[in-house]
């Protein structure tokens, strides 16, 4: 009884910021998975950027998820769950071949480039 008020109120303030903290990171961490990315990059970018980080966290899910809809557009698989290209769960499952115009990672399959728009002629072998 002899603690001086504000240092109990101190212990609840930090408590609860602490909460919050660990809720960012859930979140982030959730929408990190949503968007092909790693758990735990969302989870220390909501951790540590509270509520900036959820909003760059957002910018960059919507980014993908936009990206990812013009991609299922072009007969195209979405972002792998992890990773790019070449070591993911898709790479044996969707070939990629590189663009002859921008020299980019395209999916074999792809009749156009979506990167550059290049229409893609039959290459013999
Ligand atoms: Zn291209």
């Amino acid at each position: 009884m002899s603690n001086s008020p504000s240092s109990g109120f101190m212990i609840v303030v930090w408590l609860f910021v602490l909460v919050l903290w660990v809720l960012f990171g859930l979140w982030g961490g959730r929408m990190a998975t949503r968007s092909g990315l790693e758990y735990w990059i969302g989870f220390l970018v909501g951790f540590f950027g509270g509520i900036i980080g959820i909003l760059v966290l957002w910018l960059i899910t919507r980014d993908r998820a936009m990206e990812n809809q013009r991609r299922i557009q072009y007969g195209q698989p979405p972002y792998p769950p992890t990773g790019y290209g070449t070591g993911g769960p898709n790479a044996t499952a969707n070939p990629l071949k590189v663009c002859p115009h921008c020299g980019r990672l395209v999916v074999e399959s792809a009749r156009f480039c979506q990167y550059c728009g290049t229409a893609f002629t039959m290459t013999a072998g």
